[in-house]
């Protein structure tokens, strides 16, 4: 993959919020239940959030405890302009890039599915901690997708966890991550998260299953058009060029975070009735039905029973 030096970024595509207060405060310490019970208000805190990872990686990490404090986010619009000649090799900056991207592809591709509103949205960087529409999370839930505020919520060190916890090294699980994520974003603006939310939220055939290998399958489909996408000039390209290599590594993220794969790594059996994001396998295959067919249209996966 090779990025465009020349590219004008849309900086109001994304926010630094900095390290915020409060939750377990640091680290990931990813809680892996070996059984036993989800519920409780972290059930009903989670209920509304849709996070890229499952198998029980939101226990623990929301609160509904004391307000904390964000400090010491950059300004993205100054760090991520074309005046800086290392931008790129600042994560937030290429990051902001993949944003633009992501949403270049959409403002296109949202009609194809039968309409015409596509509504951006922002994500917010943040450290540790942040304050969302959908509670209070800290990094230990990962990247995740508040339909309440409808912003995408990430801190960048998850990227160090996916290589070193998950073997998904590559640079390209990076956009991929958020492209799941604008996946689920999209999703919202259609209504498909809110009718999901009435169906089964585990299970190998639940709405919740089908609604992340859709967030897959349309982070392929943006894969597949992503060297099209234009800067915010119109202008430019944001990427010279995407390999099959980058797009093997968005395959390889897709397979280690598989609901089958985490609970067999944190030594438990595997549980179909707790899966909630979808196997290895089928998180492989729904990428790649968005990649090979570069058309959302066919990421139907409510209406397949080949899942
Ligand atoms: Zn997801």
């Amino acid at each position: 993959m090779e990025l465009n030096e020349r590219a004008e970024l849309d900086t109001s595509q994304a926010n630094d919020l900095g390290r915020g207060s409060g939750g377990s405060g640091g680290g990931f310490g990813i809680p892996i239940p070996g059984g036993g019970g989800r519920g409780g208000i972290i059930g009903i805190v989670v209920a509304v959030l849709v996070a890229l990872l499952g198998g029980g990686f939101g226990l623990n990490a929301m609160t509904n405890g004391d307000e904390g404090g964000q400090a010491g986010g950059t300004d993205l619009e100054q760090l991520c302009s074309t005046a800086n000649s290392e931008r790129l090799d600042d994560a937030r900056c290429r990051n902001l890039l993949y944003v633009n991207s992501i949403q270049d592809y959409w403002k296109k591709a949202y009609p194809e599915l039968g309409r015409s509103d596509y509504e951006v949205t922002t994500t917010n960087f943040f450290q540790a901690a942040v304050n969302t529409g959908c509670g209070q999370a800290d990094s230990g839930v990962g990247p995740f997708y508040c339909p309440a505020d409808r912003k995408v919520y990430i801190d960048l060190s998850f990227y160090d966890e996916l290589a070193s916890r998950f073997g998904a090294k590559g640079e390209f699980a990076q956009p991929y991550v958020l492209a799941h994520e604008y996946g689920h974003h999209v999703q919202n603006l259609l209504g498909t998260n809110a009718k999901a939310g009435q169906g089964d939220q585990s299970g190998p055939r639940s709405a919740s299953v089908r609604l992340e290998l859709q967030a897959d399958c349309y982070a392929g489909a943006w894969a597949r058009h992503a060297t099209e996408s234009k800067d915010k000039t119109g202008q430019q390209p944001l990427f010279k060029s995407i390999t099959e290599a980058d797009i093997s590594q968005a395959i390889d993220a897709a397979e280690a975070i598989g609901d089958d794969s985490i609970q067999e790594r944190s030594g438990g059996r595997v549980n179909p009735d707790q899966f909630t994001h979808g196997t290895s396998e089928q998180r492989k295959r729904w990428f790649n039905q968005g990649y090979d067919r570069g058309d959302p249209k066919t990421c139907d996966t409510f209406g397949t029973d080949q899942l």
